[in-house]
């Protein structure tokens, strides 16, 4: 069981919580790209909801916190200059979304879909792949609080506390990009 604001991979072998104070947009996108990635780990089934959405909470990567197994951290990109997709090694659990670098300080944190302790879904965004009609709503206001949460964090140099890059602001694992193959074979069926 996962209390409010932690989570565990399948296995357990990971561990990782987002700071009760830790303010963000709860989201859910839609794109055939976070659809891509939980059907390549092969876990869609657990973690897109029956339209194909992904939960996500943008917060600032400072307010994730490993507390177990943060070695086994593996990081795939759909393309050589895709977002940074972070999992779990052991056994396939999607983790975040981060930039290619800790400049512009983000992270989408991945939930369970009806994960509670982040509030409700303010934001649906690609909805075109989604697998049914749903109507988009909410988008510029995530955008204008992700630049706004980044922009403070880089004032203050926060930017640089995250478990995601070292302190040369490389990859604390090494990214491994998707063939062309991989990643078509994971695509998801073209809605309608
Ligand atoms: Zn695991
Ligand atoms: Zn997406």
């Amino acid at each position: 069981m996962t209390g409010e604001r932690t989570f565990q991979c399948r296995c357990g072998a990971m561990r990782w919580q987002i700071a009760p104070e830790a303010r963000g947009t709860h989201l859910e996108c839609y794109c055939a790209d976070c659809q891509t990635f939980a059907r390549h780990l092969g876990v869609a089934d657990d973690w897109l909801d029956a339209a194909g959405g992904t939960e996500i909470f943008q917060t600032l990567p400072r307010h994730l916190t490993f507390t177990a197994g943060r070695e086994k951290l593996a990081v795939l990109q759909l393309s050589p200059k895709g977002l940074m997709r972070w999992h779990a090694a052991c056994c396939g659990a999607p983790i975040g979304n981060t930039l290619t670098g800790s400049g512009f300080s983000f992270v989408g944190a991945i939930l369970r879909p009806g994960q509670t302790g982040f509030g409700p879904v303010t934001v649906r965004c690609n909805t075109a792949s989604a697998h049914v009609p749903i109507r988009a709503t909410g988008l510029p206001r995530a955008v204008a609080g992700a630049l706004a949460r980044a922009a403070a964090a880089r004032l203050t140099g926060r930017h640089r506390q995250t478990p995601f890059f070292g302190a040369d602001d490389a990859p604390v694992a090494q990214p491994r990009i998707l063939t062309l193959q991989e990643r078509n074979a994971a695509r998801p069926p073209k809605p309608g």
